[in-house]
């Protein structure tokens, strides 16, 4: 992995010192090189990796013109100016087993959709604009079809060695299908990333421990973790860190060990961020923002060094709903970039706002959402309950994050919103 030597560095606005979101985001995806390990996997291991190189069709797709219709193929200069014209059944060709004799003036061939069409014949005439017909004759229309109707031509949906996936594709169901379609068995991925994560906390527990007073069950490593999961990276889960300086050190030495990238969450916020701070300071260059944003305030990012090793390191907020935030806004199109995805900026919907929403300018919010369709077909938009950055339930109820912009105000009801719908058909 390379990495600039220069620390992601940025000048905070002079308000109250905090940067915008638009420029973190800008400052992060600078700031990562792509990784290039590559490794060859068969088509059907790869949904959802990232293609390493373009893939050439090695066909023609069709590999031969053919039926687009069920009718008769024929000569298209044989189709006659007005009135109608007998031709002469001379065979049949199916999908799978063409037809090889000749075809002559007048004749034609009845000839079933995908059936590769006759050598002589450029035109299919679709069963149901037929006349009168038995075995060996068919009367046919004038002015129904023009030569080379309903004919697919060869290599009209892909042409052979023109690029059929591109590189930096994250491969989808329908690229597997087209490559299988393509009889590409195995293709060139780029290695999966490996990804570190523990969270930080005297107070938090791990899934089966006992809850102290005072203790809350740790939940952001298992939401780090669905997220990771679904940009297919492989996961390393170093679990809780206590709030001391030994144990965040020893923590991000194993994780720089093992990973690209590590992602913590807590322990950045005003209180905790200066021993965080002084820890990261002595592994690597990290830079500790104040964002212009709710939730998600405080976050850091840098590069961590130990024994030889480097890892771009991600410091979340310890906030639940701010951890989510912070990934789909900035960490998961950072790791895409890592992994040499081409850019999967989230596509963003329009809804009309059901009820009035409060903002503050000046700030980005990320507000949970409810989007549905009302009676007349529009999209529309309600806010689930308590927007509390430490609410994770208004993130499991919601199906879309509202975005609301720095400088917008509040929004009353009726007003276009901007949403980010969290499940897509993909
Ligand atoms: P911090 O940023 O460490 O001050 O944490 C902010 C808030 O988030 C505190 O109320 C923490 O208890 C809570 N918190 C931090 N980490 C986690 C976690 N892994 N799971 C659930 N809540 C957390
Ligand atoms: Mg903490």
């Amino acid at each position: 992995m390379s990495f600039d030597n220069s620390t992601p560095a940025c000048t905070p606005s002079p308000d109250d010192g905090a940067v915008s979101v638009a420029r973190v985001q800008r400052i992060i995806q600078d700031f990562i090189k792509p990784q290039h390990g590559m490794e060859l996997v068969p088509v059907p291991e790869a949904l959802g990796r990232v293609l390493a190189a373009d893939v050439l069709s090695p066909i023609n797709v069709p590999a031969h013109d053919n039926s687009a219709m069920d009718g008769f193929a024929l000569r298209g200069t044989d189709l006659p100016d007005d009135g109608t014209a007998v031709f002469r059944i001379v065979g049949t060709a199916y999908a799978g087993r063409p037809f090889a004799g000749a075809v002559g003036t007048r004749e034609c061939v009845r000839i079933m959709t995908g059936a590769v069409m006759p050598a002589q014949c450029d035109t299919v005439i679709p069963q149901e604009q037929t006349l009168e017909r038995d075995a060996d004759f068919v009367r046919l229309p004038s002015g129904v079809v023009h030569p080379g109707d309903n004919r697919r031509l060869q290599g009209e949906d892909l042409a052979k060695d023109q690029p059929a996936v591109h590189r930096g594709r994250v491969l989808r169901p329908a690229d597997l299908g087209l490559l299988a379609s393509l009889g590409v068995a195995e293709v060139p991925l780029r290695r999966r990333l490996k990804v570190a994560i523990f969270s930080t906390g005297d107070e938090l527990r791990s899934l089966g421990e006992p809850l102290e007073p005072g203790c809350i069950y740790d939940s952001n490593r298992y939401t780090l973790r669905g997220m990771l999961q679904r940009l297919g990276c492989e996961i390393i889960d170093l679990g809780v860190v206590r709030d001391d300086p030994t144990s965040l050190e020893a923590a991000l030495r194993g994780a720089c060990a093992q990973a690209d990238a590590i992602i913590t969450s807590g322990g950045v916020s005003v209180g905790e961020a200066d021993y965080t701070k002084q820890v990261m300071d002595t592994l690597g260059q990290v830079n500790f923002w104040k964002i212009s944003m709710r939730p998600g305030r405080p976050m850091a990012f840098g590069t961590i060094n130990s024994n030889g090793k480097r890892a771009y390191l991600f410091g979340l907020p310890g906030n639940p709903v701010a951890v989510m935030v912070t990934f789909y806004f900035f960490v998961r199109d950072a790791l895409l970039h890592l992994m040499g995805a081409r850019s999967q900026a989230l596509p963003r919907l329009r809804a009309l706002a059901q009820a009035d929403i409060r903002k503050k300018p000046g700030r980005t919010e990320y507000q949970r959402g409810i989007l549905s369709t009302d009676d007349q077909g529009q999209s529309v938009v309600r806010i689930t309950g308590s927007q509390g950055s430490g609410v994770l339930r208004s993130m499991a109820e919601a199906n879309c994050m509202v975005i609301l912009g720095e400088s917008q105000g509040s929004v009353c009801a009726g007003d276009w919103v901007d949403v980010v719908v969290f499940d897509g058909l993909v």
